[in-house]
């Protein structure tokens, strides 16, 4: 089959305006920005594109777990409490018909993603990827040059190609052709995500995550840098339509579960996610990697999403290394495909917790059990990834 051809190749030209680059990496969230911090540390040149400006918001609770906190150690972002003045996770409050049953965690912070990527964001210049931010990215065509990226940024619209794409574009970016892996698919009976941040005089104190469960869903409250309030919820659409918006379904969750609601919903800027359970027939193609939600995502009750996507960078790093020195090939595919489906256990698990908890008198017993029997509360905060793994020595998540 005969390539297309886009733009004439400048394979060798230096600096940012380079038109074939070894790797594209669309979308900077955590998934996007670890792995060109990873591939750039090997040398690799990078380009690292995304939509918005930094710092920007994202809907999420903003809760690191240990996992979380040693993956970003390890790209060069160490004691997150210290450098952002970021709350240390002391406790988990499950908050339920009235009852609140306290779980004790360790190695944990709240930090909004607006700092978090930000700082990602740095490192990853720093460790010389060239970072264009305001353009939106789209997968094209092979070429004879490699992958087509099409670029669209206020100045215009140019076509860059790649050796290797990776597309870490979250659950709603739309960088890929649904030819190109398939679509995002979402599981039936899937929840919406929403989250604001909001200044409030308001519990839980910094340190705590109070989570509030109720038929229609749940919410978490945790207070991030700044003793900003984050509130990050996961809701089913019927009961988000039969509010009268966000903030509405948000304090009556709130209510079902026992809790004041904070002053300030109706003028906080809320974000939203479609479908937070869902999932990608593949996440490889040729000349195209696929990693973080945008491959998919199960909605934990805890949140790990940023661990995962961390993970994805760190094991997909070394796939996309050999597929740009060795030029790509269907074993590249196969071999991040393979370390997927041998990675989805710990996924399936949080799931499965995630779906006991949607009952609320289920969550009620659950932490009743769990706050006062001593020797479970280890196992289950271990399954819903809110304690490092047996043996493991957390890193160090103490003020400066
Ligand atoms: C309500 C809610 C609460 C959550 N709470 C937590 C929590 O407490 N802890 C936790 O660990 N996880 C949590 N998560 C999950 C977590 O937010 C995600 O799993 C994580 O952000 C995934 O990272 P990512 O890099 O894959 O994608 P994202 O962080 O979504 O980053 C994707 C990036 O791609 C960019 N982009 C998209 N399309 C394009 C395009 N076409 N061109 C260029 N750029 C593009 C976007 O601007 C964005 O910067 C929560 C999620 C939700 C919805």
């Amino acid at each position: 089959m005969e390539r297309p051809r886009v733009n004439a190749p400048a394979a060798h030209t230096p600096g940012p305006e380079r038109r074939h680059w070894p790797a594209i990496v669309i979308g900077a969230g955590p998934a996007g920005a670890a792995c060109a911090i990873r591939l750039a540390r090997e040398g690799v040149h990078v380009l690292l594109l995304d939509r918005a400006c930094f710092p920007r918001e994202k809907a999420c609770g903003g809760c690191l777990n240990a996992r979380a906190i040693a993956q970003l150690d390890a790209l060069g972002l160490t004691n997150p409490v210290a450098r952002f003045g970021a709350p240390a996770l002391t406790r988990l409050e499950l908050v339920v018909r009235g009852h609140t049953h306290a779980l004790p965690l360790g190695a944990s912070v709240a930090v909004s993603r607006a700092t978090l990527d930000a700082a990602l964001v740095d490192i990853a210049r720093g460790n010389g990827v060239r970072v264009l931010q305001g353009v939106r990215a789209g997968v094209g065509a092979m070429t004879e040059y490699g992958r087509a990226v099409r670029c669209e940024e206020a100045a215009g619209v140019r076509t860059l190609t790649a050796d290797v794409v990776i597309v870490a574009t979250g659950l709603s970016g739309r960088a890929l052709p649904v030819d190109v892996c398939g679509p995002l698919v979402a599981k039936p009976g899937s929840r919406v995500g929403v989250a604001a941040t909001i200044d409030a005089a308001y519990e839980p104190p910094p340190g705590v995550v109070r989570m509030c469960v109720a038929r229609g869903g749940y919410v978490g409250l945790a207070r991030q840098e700044g003793a900003r309030l984050d509130i990050a919820g996961a809701v089913d659409p019927a009961f988000l339509r039969a509010h009268n918006g966000t903030p509405d379904a948000v304090r009556a969750l709130l209510k079902e579960a026992g809790v004041p609601a904070p002053e300030g919903l109706d003028h906080a800027r809320w974000r939203g996610v479609p479908h937070l359970t869902c999932r990608r027939a593949h996440a490889a193609a040729p000349g195209v990697f696929v990693a973080g939600d945008a491959r998919g995502y199960v909605e934990p009750f805890t949140g790990e999403g940023v661990a995962w996507a961390l993970d994805d960078a760190a094991a997909l790093a070394p796939i996309a290394l050999a597929a740009v020195r060795e030029g790509w090939s269907a074993a590249h595919a196969h071999a991040w495909e393979a370390c997927i489906r041998r990675r989805r256990g710990a996924k399936s698990l949080s799931a499965l917790l995630a779906r006991a908890l949607r009952s609320p008198a289920a969550a009620d017993a659950l932490g009743a059990i769990v706050s006062r029997v001593p020797g479970v509360a280890g196992p289950v905060l271990r399954l819903a990834g809110r304690a490092p793994p047996r043996g493991h020595t957390p890193p160090e998540v103490s003020p400066a």
